[in-house]
């Protein structure tokens, strides 16, 4: 069997947590089993790493170079935790000590020309997963498996989208099949950097926050694996966000779709496009907790499963806004959502939710808050002329909103589940402002006052709680 296992940043945030991760691996290597392994950066590297370089780009020197220090320091006494003194450990720490020059180079460059662009934030931030692979890597070959650190950007080709790239496909699996397949056949374990890819002159890109489930998808595919593992730090896909909600239970099988409306909806535990690339071949997904290895997880694939429970689980999305365009001059005139919709990709803003008031007076959709006053412009500029004959009154926008999400495939042709929904809402005395369901009828999404987001997934997941076994 093959195996592509991505690790997470607290999996491997700590000497402990490494030591997980090498009794995993080693453990599958033991039983005759291939693994590709995939890692994120250490927990909270990729946060200081963003924000070293907006310290450049502001000429904070001391800002970067005392991250460089820190990052040196994390590293290094890790391995100096997992590793006995000698060449393997000297070897990565130098490797570490590398990068970090190299790291420091870019930050000064940067600093030097005051500017920071996507593209340069990409090439910075890509050092976290490369220090967090030199790391397992040596920790495995330590404890006998041998392993090797890989740059994603050797196999994994993406456009130039730099902060939210898109894998090419072809050339990508070209890659795999001449470079890393036959690593794989000779029993080495490549250590992979998740999150980074690089364009085809070899510039870094990345594949967008927490994209490194996505890395593990990519690369599970590429390789024809029977299975990705999706190590974390939850016993796997729960009913509602452990943080919002203790009660919240482990699902034992959800399918493609429901998880990708969770991940879509808010749920963190997996990158909304981690379904995307294992689809077609149907390879299984397990979401598994390092801390708990023996627990077997979710098991997640194709098939649309029928739970006892109409709704599976409940998610929500923070930092949105809600836009709202209204006006009585809007009634039977085609184009306009189209245009507005239109304004708001022009904005570079991509649509969360879509709803319309029946009387056609008015709707409204939402989008990330950092990007709703750039829509709200560009959606005045597009429509200004019906704007300025009154046919269209305004433009609206809320901050001080979330969406909820309710999925589970069950929903599809069982009447009364929205009321249901909209009842306890209505029981709890919370408003809500729009609703949507999801074409593939797996979710309904409503808007909700921010204030109200607890008490509103809360009661909601009381109706997920009902029979998932306990
Ligand atoms: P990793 O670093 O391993 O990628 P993340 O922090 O990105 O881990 O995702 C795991 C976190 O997702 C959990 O700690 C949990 O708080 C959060 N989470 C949100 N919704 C859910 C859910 N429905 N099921 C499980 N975890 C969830
Ligand atoms: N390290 C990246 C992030 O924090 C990618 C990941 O962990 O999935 O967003
Ligand atoms: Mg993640």
């Amino acid at each position: 069997m093959l195996i592509t296992m991505k690790f997470g940043g607290t999996s491997v945030g700590s000497p402990e947590a490494i030591t997980n991760v090498v009794k995993i691996v080693k453990q599958e290597v033991q039983a005759g089993n291939a693994v590709v392994v995939v890692v994120s950066a250490m927990s909270g590297v990729t946060d200081s790493l963003l924000s070293s370089v907006k310290q450049a780009a502001s000429g904070n020197k001391w800002g970067y170079l005392s991250t460089a220090d820190k990052l040196r320091d994390r590293h290094e006494d890790t391995l100096n935790q997992l590793l006995p003194p000698g060449e393997l450990r000297e070897k990565a720490i130098n490797q570490i000590k590398s990068l970090l020059v190299e790291y420091s180079e870019i930050c000064n460059a940067v600093s030097i020309l005051t500017e920071e662009t996507p593209r340069i934030a990409d090439a910075i931030v890509s050092y976290g997963e490369r220090m967090s692979a030199r790391l397992v890597a040596a920790a495995l070959n330590h404890h006998g498996v041998k392993a090797e650190a890989h740059d994603a950007g050797d196999y994994l080709l993406t456009d130039d989208r730099f902060q939210s790239a898109t894998p090419i496909w072809d050339e990508t699996q070209v890659r795999v099949d001449r470079k890393l397949m036959p690593l794989i056949e000779q029993g080495v374990t490549p250590v992979i950097t998740g999150f980074i890819g690089a364009t085809a002159s070899g510039a870094i890109t990345t594949l967008g926050r927490g994209g490194s489930d996505y890395s593990g998808a990519i690369f599970a595919a590429a390789t024809n694996s029977d299975e990705l593992i999706i190590w974390t730090d939850v016993d796997g896909v729960m009913t509602t966000d452990p943080r919002v909600d203790k009660r919240a239970r482990v699902l034992p099988y959800v399918s493609y779709q429901e998880v990708g409306e969770l991940a879509f909806y808010g749920a963190k535990v997996l990158h909304p496009k981690t379904v995307q690339p294992v689809l077609d071949k149907a390879i299984p997904i397990r979401v598994r907790n390092t801390f708990n290895p023996s627990f077997a997880g979710t098991l997640i694939g194709p098939e649309g499963a029928p739970s006892a429970t109409i709704i599976k689980a409940v998610t929500s999305i923070r930092k949105v806004s809600l836009l709202t365009v209204s006006g009585k001059g809007m009634i039977g005139v085609p184009g306009i959502a189209g245009r507005t919709f239109l304004a708001a990709a022009n904005a570079g803003a991509s649509i969360l939710m879509i709803s319309q008031s029946s009387s056609e007076q008015s709707f409204c959709f939402l989008v990330t808050d950092n990007s709703a006053e750039q829509v709200k412009e560009s959606i005045e500029t597009q429509l200004e002329s019906e704007i300025s004959a009154r046919d269209i009154d305004r433009v609206d926008v809320r901050d001080d909103v979330v969406i909820i999400t309710a999925v589970g495939a069950g929903m599809s042709g069982t009447p009364g589940v929205a009321g249901r929904v909209f009842s306890t809402m209505g029981n709890n005395g919370i408003n809500v402002m729009a609703i949507a369901q999801g074409s593939s009828e797996c979710s309904i999404s409503f808007v909700v006052a921010e204030a109200d987001l607890e008490r509103a997934v809360i009661k909601l997941h009381d109706l997920a709680l009902e029979s998932v076994p306990v």
